[in-house]
């Protein structure tokens, strides 16, 4: 019988090992983008053809190589950045097996053109299926370029496998956004079937961010950052306004390489709990530096993963400085406020000669909370503001207004409505609410507000112990389940600071004898057991405590019903009160309340 084990011919041998190094075309653009660093370029640039299939090149002005390490380049375990495998994250480049170029050349059609910054000539090779067919001399400029053409032409089993043109382009901006995020200070162009589509010129972390993803980012960031023994964190993430459905926007790097991690991504994305509508994911582009001992090194360096000695401590530290913040800039309206830290005076403003301009101290803003409603229909909701409002306790002198507590640091980024005439605010499908302020128009969603306010009056009156109630004059009798009858006794406590009267009956029942005095106009029977649903619904789904849960579930549930109608000094309580919250930016579930339309946004819309 004949031998039947042969060698392989090189030429499949090459292609075989080039399966794992390449897999589509965006993996072209990571190796050369990734070699160009290596180079110390300072200048790249990244052209793509038919979503890389027909050409991918990359353009640096990085070191260069020799003709003989240029031809040298191309061989499999060429590497002129040997290192000791037991230290890999030590590395300070990016490659290291010397296998890319090799494979790339065993599956596709390479010109590589290189020249030293010290030669005065260059050199040109060509290559495709593992072979050099041409090597010569060229006149180019310093730097490296390398073209790959035609990918997978010579397997076509690959190449039929390539996803269609947008999935491609879509691993591919992956790619360039990874490497040109973890760099800004590189200058990037990316090139699109001839038309650029990036160009960003060296700079900082958030100018790159504001470039690769759109200028809205600007007003969308926190910044973040947190410095330990052998950790550090530093980068950018989302205000929870601008997370999206999808998961795209999130960059982690550690020690500057992109590291996808489950558990680190937890970490990020349990800060923002409650502050996320389900199935919304938040922004971040994030790098950890951490002693390179703490990492296991077992782990292969080129996938995307990785593990941590002491796994707990990085995760704890990532999400506890997120979540500080989240909460140091939560309070900043995402709004386009830096140009404009005053406020516009009202037109019959007996103060508002001469276009002088005032600052939110000032009287302005006090006649419009003057413009507070007479009790009547559900205003009663106001009850027990205007109550406040008289009486001792009152934080402030009726005519100096201030933002209260930490909305008072950011209060040149706030802008309030004009009450400039009669005709605002105008009430939208019974949803919105309009109103006009100086940059433009601030739409708002009612139910939101009153959702935000609520909380924010409940959470008060936690804190003092002492909500007003009413009494009603039909109490009502309850009957809960044993489960839920000893939930009611362990927060009897909480429910009786917020305004409810209860007494027990026989084993399990409850007899409500009055409520919270600011949800009396809306109570019904149905509130209470609604409360106690979604009591138990975020205990199982949030990590809050007892009070700010009591405080969430009461205000959902006691919010605006979908579809009221307003009346306009409705609407400018309900106005005036959200901006006296602390945070009037976002429901306590995470949903943004109102949103300024500026004149450029009108602008745009309407081009
Ligand atoms: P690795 O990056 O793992 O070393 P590669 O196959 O990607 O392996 O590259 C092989 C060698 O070619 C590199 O070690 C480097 O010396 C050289 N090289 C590749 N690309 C460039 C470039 N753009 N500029 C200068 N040298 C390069
Ligand atoms: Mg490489």
């Amino acid at each position: 019988m004949p031998d039947i084990v042969r060698l392989l011919p090189d030429v499949v041998a090459n292609q075989i090992a080039a399966g794992e190094v390449v897999q589509r075309p965006a993996s072209l653009v990571k190796e050369l983008l990734e070699n160009a660093l290596d180079a110390e370029a300072t200048e790249i640039s990244l052209v793509v053809k038919d979503a890389g299939k027909q050409l991918v090149q990359v353009i640096d002005n990085g070191k260069g190589m020799s003709a003989t390490d240029a031809r040298m380049s191309l061989e499999r375990h060429a590497t002129s950045k040997i290192q000791s495998a037991d230290d890999l994250f030590n590395l300070r480049t990016m490659g290291f097996r010397g296998e890319a170029l090799a494979s790339i050349v065993a599956v596709a059609q390479v010109e590589l053109r290189t020249r030293l910054h010290e030669e005065e000539v260059g050199t040109c090779i060509i290559a495709e299926s593992s072979e050099v067919k041409k090597q010569e001399p060229v006149a180019c400029p310093p730097g490296t370029s390398v073209t790959v053409k035609n990918l997978f032409y010579n397997v076509p089993a690959r190449r039929n496998f390539l996803k269609s043109n947008a999935r491609e382009m879509m691993h591919i901006n992956e790619e360039f956004y990874r490497v040109a995020l973890a760099r800004p200070d590189i200058g990037f162009s990316f090139y699109q079937n001839d038309m650029q589509v990036h160009h960003c010129p060296p700079g900082k972390l958030s100018q790159r961010i504001v470039h690769l993803f759109g200028a809205q980012y600007k007003e969308q960031m926190a910044a973040c950052k947190e410095e330990t023994m052998h950790l550090n964190l530093k980068g950018y993430i989302g205000k929870p306004e601008s997370a999206k459905k999808s998961r795209g926007e999130q960059y982690l790097f550690v020690n500057n390489r992109f590291i996808r991690s489950n558990y680190l991504n937890h970490a990020v994305t349990t800060a923002y709990e409650g502050l996320l509508p389900e199935g919304y994911f938040p922004f971040y582009v994030l790098f950890l530096s951490i002693d390179p001992k703490e990492i296991d090194v077992n782990v292969h360096p080129t996938k995307t993963e990785i593990k941590f000695t002491d796994e707990k401590l990085v995760y704890g530290m990532v999400r506890a400085s997120v979540k500080q913040s989240l909460g140091l800039h939560q309070i900043t309206p995402a709004l386009d406020f830096h140009s404009d830290i005053n406020f516009h005076i009202p037109k019959h403003s007996p103060q508002g000669s001469g276009g002088m301009r005032q600052t939110l101290q000032d009287r302005d803003y006090g006649q419009m909370r003057g413009v507070r409603p007479q009790q009547e229909g559900w205003s009663r909701l106001y009850e027990e503001t205007r109550d406040k409002d008289t009486s001792q306790d009152r934080e402030m002198p009726p005519d100096v207004v201030t933002i209260p507590s930490a909305a008072n640091h950011r209060q040149d980024l706030m802008e309030m409505p004009e009450v400039t005439d009669q005709q605002w605010p105008v009430q939208l499908h019974k949803k919105y609410i309009l109103m006009q302020v100086r940059s433009g128009m601030m739409l708002l969603d009612q139910q939101a507000a009153h959702e935000r306010i609520l909380f924010e009056q409940f959470q008060r009156a936690l804190e003092k112990r002492k909500g007003p109630t009413q009494q009603s004059l039909f109490p009502e009798t309850i009957q809960l389940n044993p489960g839920d009858f000893s939930m009611v006794m362990e927060m009897k406590e909480e429910l009786e600071a917020l305004g409810f009267d209860m007494e027990v009956m026989g084993k399990t029942d409850l007899v409500i004898n009055g409520v919270p005095a600011d949800i009396a106009a809306n109570y019904d029977r149905t509130v209470f057991e609604g409360l106690l649903e979604q009591f138990k619904h975020n205990q199982n789904t949030l990590t809050i405590g007892k009070r700010e849960n009591l405080a969430r579930s009461l205000a959902k549930k006691t919010t605006l019903k979908a579809g009221s109608t307003l009346e306009k000094k409705e609407m400018t309580a309900l106005v005036d009160r959200l901006f006296a919250c602390n945070n009037p930016n976002y429901t306590p579930g995470g949903k943004p309340v109102f949103s300024i339309l500026d004149f450029n946004k009108i602008e745009s819309i309407l081009k």
